[in-house]
């Protein structure tokens, strides 16, 4: 099946030792390209340089909510030298996280995000959207600004919204917390989505399938077999529309 991690961190500490395994599991897989996504500068350089390791390894770079409270103009511009570069495709991780205490006031993240936007629409790249308990406030900006496309990166939110973000031009991404025997909401969810407006990501190493392990590009494959179960149609046919979905709005050959 071809398939596509739409989303994932292998510059994590937990990849370090066995990173070139981790690839060739994904490739044997099937998969065809793998988004990393970078949380600050340093880590968006470290997906940048991943890119540039790896043929099939793709990079987003921008700055996460939990890194907003030491957002500056000084970062922007580190952040648009790298999306410059050829094996970037996105602006990511950004958005908003309200459920952790400890992350910037709601209005210095809501102020980082939207410069992250206007960058996107600048350098003419879609964006990678992370959003906890915040869906209110993220589609209000949304709304407001002329937003680029993107997806939603480990959807949570419900139908409603999941359909708000189509319409503006967003996919919508499942990660490996749909397999989960709990995830009934999120599930039905998926099932009255179009396929068209759906990718796949593992959102590794975090959200294994196999609960408490880590999760790996690999994995995809799970998600793409779940979503074919929900809809009742081949793994296949998931795999192909998903993999599509990515390469044409990530424009990734
Ligand atoms: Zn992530």
């Amino acid at each position: 099946m071809p398939l596509i991690d739409a989303h994932c961190h292998l510059d994590d500490a937990q990849f370090a030792d066995d990173l070139d395994d981790v690839i060739a599991r994904a490739l044997d897989a099937g998969i065809s390209a793998i988004i990393t996504a970078g949380a600050d500068v340093a880590t968006s350089r470290a997906a940048v340089e991943l890119a540039e390791k790896y043929a099939s390894v793709y990079a987003v770079v921008g700055i996460h909510p939990h890194a907003a409270h030491a957002f500056d103009d000084a970062q922007l511009d580190q952040i648009r030298a790298l999306a410059l570069h050829r094996k970037v495709v996105g602006i990511g991780e950004i958005g908003l996280d309200f459920y952790w205490k400890e992350n910037a006031p709601r209005a210095i993240q809501e102020r980082v995000l939207i410069a992250q936007l206007d960058l996107a629409v600048e350098v003419d790249k879609p964006v990678v959207i992370h959003d906890r308990d915040a869906h209110a406030e993220l589609m209000a900006i949304l709304a407001r600004r002329t937003s680029p496309r993107g997806i939603l990166h480990c959807f949570s939110g419900d139908l409603a919204m999941a359909r708000a973000a189509i319409d503006r031009g967003f996919l919508i991404s499942f990660a490996g917390n749909l397999t989960f025997k709990n995830a009934t909401r999120l599930q039905a969810i998926a099932r009255e989505l179009p396929l068209e407006k759906i990718v796949i990501e593992t959102d590794a190493p975090y959200l294994s399938p196999l609960r408490g392990n880590r999760n790996e590009p690999a994995n995809v494959a799970r998600g793409a077999e779940k979503i074919a179960t929900i809809k009742n149609v081949e793994p296949r046919v998931v795999a192909d529309a998903t993999t599509q979905n990515s390469k044409m709005l990530f424009r990734m050959e």
